[in-house]
């Protein structure tokens, strides 16, 4: 499986696709109300989120937010900043804690995967009913060569298994078949943004006229249905930001005019064209031919 170190995230282009966007917040969090910042959230289909193993314990198990006073559940190491992030887990959680991980986490850990992590959790929230298995059928998959298909099965089996183990009945796994999970996977690969909650508040980062924001090292992995629409460019007029959990916003990085799609650079702007032409064709899939890389920048 070929690595790529993407800065900001993974996703895919819909160049026929543009959203006209009126507001530049979106929360992730179905449910949450976000009051303080004085915006309703939008409605819109739960997203998958996971921490990364080296944050566990650290952060939110449920909203990624780094811990203070922490709700814990000791049993299954699973700690949350809040009795409202502890309940709204419930829609994965209670499924989650039904089953035996071990083997499938080391599996992913020994071979430095992470995406699978996002399956599991993904048919957690189906198990328990709290989303459809047809959920991502909307976003692009990566194509996959046989190669790393048959790379595939082996978590496909350790995931089912679990599952079996646990004694999930039958009908409520009967989605969760080989060809599902490679669908799956396909689409995480290239719509999973790496999280980074960034330091500082929420106005200074507004105020602030830098393009690129410092962040911290990511937290987590996540895949949301919205920002997973946003078109490349290497010169873009806008960013996902994270705040102070995986409720991610969109910043403008200059005067964006009236009708003028909003653009988010994929990978790291700072690289040079040819890098960037390459890790595009092979992370996602296209040829960048945005202003930037017509002029050999
Ligand atoms: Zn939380
Ligand atoms: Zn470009």
């Amino acid at each position: 499986m070929p690595k790529f170190e993407l800065v900001a995230c993974r996703r895919w282009v819909w160049r026929q696709k543009k959203l006209a966007l009126a507001s530049s917040f979106f929360s992730t969090a179905t449910q949450h109300k976000n009051e303080n910042m004085g915006r309703p959230a939008l409605p819109g289909p739960p997203p998958i989120r996971v921490g990364l193993t080296e944050s566990a314990g650290r952060v939110c198990y449920f909203c990624l937010r780094k811990l203070g006073i922490t709700t814990s559940c000791q049993s299954q190491a699973a700690s949350f900043c809040s009795e409202e992030c502890q309940k709204q887990s419930k829609v994965f959680h209670d499924v989650e804690i039904r089953a035996d991980w071990s083997a499938y986490d080391d599996y992913c850990r020994s071979h430095g995967l992470k995406y699978p992590l996002l399956v599991k959790r993904f048919a957690c929230m189906v198990i328990s009913g709290g989303a459809s298995p047809d959920l991502l059928d909307i976003l692009q998959p990566a194509s996959l060569s046989p190669e790393v298909i048959s790379l595939m099965e082996e978590d496909f089996d350790l995931l089912r298994s679990a599952f079996t183990v646990a004694d999930i009945p039958n009908e409520q796994v009967a989605f969760l078949t080989k060809q599902w999970y490679i669908g799956i996977l396909a689409r995480i690969r290239v719509n999973a943004f790496r999280v980074e909650v960034a330091g500082g508040l929420y106005e200074d980062l507004l105020s602030s006229a830098a393009a690129s924001i410092e962040a911290e090292a990511a937290l987590g992995n996540a895949v949301y249905m919205l920002p997973s629409f946003y078109n490349h460019d290497c010169d873009p007029n806008a960013h996902i930001i994270w705040i102070e959990n995986v409720d991610a916003r969109l910043k403008a990085l200059r005067d964006v005019d009236a009708g003028e799609e909003l653009r988010i650079c994929y990978i790291d702007a700072s690289m040079d064209r040819d890098a960037r032409q390459t890790l595009l064709s092979q992370g996602f899939g296209f040829q960048c031919s945005c202003s930037r890389c017509l002029s050999g920048d």
